[in-house]
């Protein structure tokens, strides 16, 4: 089997992997609304494939900056199969949908979001509205002859994310289902803390690639984590939601609680300085929804400020 690999660039690098079987071709993302004509066709060509060799296409999870060049690879390939994860196929089909409900989600609850330049980055790179032509969930197989690749549900970056298990060799292709402590810009200055939508799922995703042992990792932003060092990698992944988690029960439990606004402002640079902050938004809106959940915390308005946002009290 050979195993490619595509380089785009934004702030951070963007991997996109080509598997080739001896039946099927396989692309792991599809990158930005960019990255099929900027990247994929140059690197197609240097690997002497045309691009109607390229029989397939999964889209790990709804991202502009992994689907968002589903629309422009449909052009290129018209005969392409495009597969995306059950959980996120709304969002990955619809860019509209997926600025409101993913990157717009915490403004209406919490007051909080992007700015208007990362919104118009966003809607540019997302691409057009395209359909997928089949939805994957956990355990169905794909075989691109000699390489079997089984579909692991690798939830908690987005509610569907999936991975790719290629049985033969032991490599799980997780794209951002694991984050580490962060992710790096090109510069090497830390980028991106981890993000996560749920805590539960992403622990259990980090469970259940423990239990599986594989070979390798390999992600879209992040060089393969191999051998020995995947369990200590696994435990930097756990630390990162333990050590969050530490930080938001004695916010949430002062008197008056917290909003997620305050917990962004008081732990802007707890876990790291990152590039763009903001995207704390998603694992602590995670953890105070974690706390709710398990009867913990309740909300209530913040009728302090204008726009409402919600506050999270402890419960007594
Ligand atoms: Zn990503």
């Amino acid at each position: 089997m050979t195993v490619s690999r595509f380089e785009a660039h934004t702030a951070k690098v963007v991997y996109l992997y080509l598997l080739r079987g001896t039946k099927r071709t396989l692309l792991i993302d599809s990158g930005l609304s960019g990255t099929p004509d900027d990247v994929l066709l140059p690197g197609l060509a240097a690997e002497r494939l045309e691009p109607q060799q390229l029989t397939d296409c999964v889209i790990t999870h709804a991202d502009c900056d992994h689907c968002g060049g589903d629309a422009a690879l449909r052009l290129t390939c018209p005969q392409l199969h495009l597969h995306a994860p059950v959980g996120d196929c709304a969002l990955i089909e619809q860019p509209e949908r997926l600025m409101r409900q993913r990157y717009e989600a915490y403004e209406a609850r919490h007051g909080v979001g992007y700015d208007l330049e990362t919104k118009t980055w966003i809607a540019q790179t997302a691409g057009q509205a395209t359909p997928v032509d089949s939805v994957l969930k956990a355990g169905d197989i794909l075989d691109l002859g000699g390489v079997t690749l089984e579909v692991m549900a690798l939830p908690g970056h987005t509610a569907g994310h999936l991975g790719l298990h290629h049985v033969e060799e032991g490599t799980l292709y997780v794209g951002d289902a694991l984050l580490g402590h962060g992710e790096y810009a090109l510069d090497g200055t830390l980028h991106a803390p981890p993000s996560y939508v749920t805590v539960s799922g992403y622990l259990d995703t980090i469970e259940r690639v423990r239990a599986l042992r594989p070979e390798r990792l390999m992600f879209a932003h992040r060089e393969v984590v191999e051998g020995s060092s995947v369990l200590p990698f696994l435990d930097e992944c756990t630390r990162w939601v333990h050590e969050v988690e530490a930080a938001v029960r004695p916010s949430v439990q002062r008197p008056g609680g917290a909003t997620l606004r305050e917990l962004m402002e008081e732990h802007a640079t707890r876990f790291g300085t990152f590039n763009a902050p903001i995207d704390l938004m998603y694992a602590l809106a995670a953890h105070l929804d974690a706390l709710v959940a398990q009867g913990l915390a309740r909300v209530a308005p913040d009728v302090q400020a204008p726009g409402r946002p919600e506050r999270f009290q402890w419960v007594q």
